[in-house]
């Protein structure tokens, strides 16, 4: 065992504050990563408030992490020590699953192994990236391609590939309309990856701030929610809906934009329910779905499609110090697009 430094929250309600965690000697098949920077996604504060439900303290999170690796276990394989490396939301799978089988270990029948607040296989409970370094066996971690600068990788092991995802499996590419529902940090990923793809984007935010933005990551049209006129203006229009909206809001208005066999796949993840009307999907036989991250294989196709298309996220690194006022802000609404830690801070 190694104790290293970490940022954790201490209960649903206090600050996050620095403490140190252990991170298990390396088993054959582990790798030791050096952790460079780590991204904060809406998901951790969800996490630590308890708003997905009940979790054990102290805990930390973060599960967007990239850093160097510093040492392999005797029957690694796939990566060597100096290697550029990156680790998403999950650190295990059962392997053996219809799903894993299918390289969607992410939906793993016996339930993949979260990189937070997960059981490990010694019975611990998972701490994630907000640390100096971490352990992880060598099949959960991914190559982090030389064009992509460390800050700037990190967003993509979940706000990358959790839009990434979706707008394959569903087709978006040249003569598709796409929309992408609230520009956060998966939100602007889901622009810049659908605009990649040859899709038409349509970015529909709360207010028109943003717009300059969205249109630089490649959108097309921009339109403010706030503004009824939108919804009528913007009927059975799309075929792809991204909402990325990490509060309720109300589906059936969203649904209305879709045209025939469109599909509304939820990512964000309120707490609360999303009630759907029937009569909502009957017109234009649409469909309402969710994604959840990906698959491994997936994620380093996502990464080496960002690499060979030039994408990355906008990141605004922090140091560890500043991770409760970083919280607040996402709350808000205020990320230009993404808050990275830089570990250095914390080292
Ligand atoms: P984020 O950076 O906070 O972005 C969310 C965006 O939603 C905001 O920027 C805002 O966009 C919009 N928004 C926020 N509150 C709203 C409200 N009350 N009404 C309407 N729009 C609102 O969060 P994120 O890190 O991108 O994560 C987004 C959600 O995805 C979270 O719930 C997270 O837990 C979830 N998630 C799911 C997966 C998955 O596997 N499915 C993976 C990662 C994250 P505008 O300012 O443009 O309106
Ligand atoms: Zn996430
Ligand atoms: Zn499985």
């Amino acid at each position: 065992m190694r104790t290293v430094n970490a940022i954790a929250a201490p209960s649903a309600t206090e600050p996050l504050v620095r403490t140190t965690i252990e991170r298990r000697d390396l088993g054959p098949r582990d790798v030791l990563i050096e952790i460079r920077y780590a991204g904060i996604c809406h998901s951790d504060i969800h996490t630590v408030r308890g708003e997905w439900g009940p979790i054990s303290y102290p805990q930390t999170v973060g599960h967007e992490i990239v850093g160097a690796v510093t040492e392999v276990g005797a029957e690694v394989a796939r990566h060597a020590v100096g290697d550029r490396v990156g680790v998403g939301c999950m650190v295990n799978s059962c392997r053996e699953c219809v799903n894993c089988q299918a390289g969607q270990e992410q939906y793993c029948l016996a339930g993949n192994t979260g990189t937070y607040t997960a059981v490990d296989r010694d019975g611990t409970i998972t701490q994630g990236g907000y640390s100096t370094h971490i352990v992880v066996d060598e099949d959960f971690v991914l190559r982090v391609p030389e064009s992509i600068p460390y800050e700037k990788a990190a967003p993509l092991l979940c706000a990358g590939i959790t839009t990434y995802s979706p707008l394959s499996h569903w087709k978006a590419g040249p003569g598709s309309k796409v929309a992408v529902v609230g520009l956060g940090g998966l939100g602007h990923m889901a622009v810049k990856i659908a605009a990649a793809m040859g899709a038409e984007v349509t970015v529909l935010s709360q207010t028109l701030g943003k717009k300059d933005d969205g249109l630089a990551f490649g959108a097309r049209h921009y339109y403010a929610t706030g503004d009824p006129d939108t919804f009528e203006k913007l009927k059975n229009t799309f075929d792809l809906i991204v909402n990325t909206v990490s509060a309720p809001v109300d589906m059936g208005a969203y649904l209305s934009l879709l045209r025939l066999d469109g599909t509304l796949v939820a990512v964000g993840a309120p707490p609360e329910p999303l009630p759907v009307q029937v009569f909502a999907l009957f017109g234009n036989r649409r469909s309402f779905a969710g994604s959840s991250i990906g698959g491994i294989a997936e994620t380093q196709e996502m990464l080496d499609f960002c690499a060979e298309h030039g994408i990355a996220p906008e990141v605004e690194v922090i140091d560890g110090d500043a991770v409760n006022e970083a919280y607040e802000r996402v709350l808000k609404s205020d990320v230009r697009y993404r808050f990275v830690i830089d570990i250095d801070s914390i080292r």
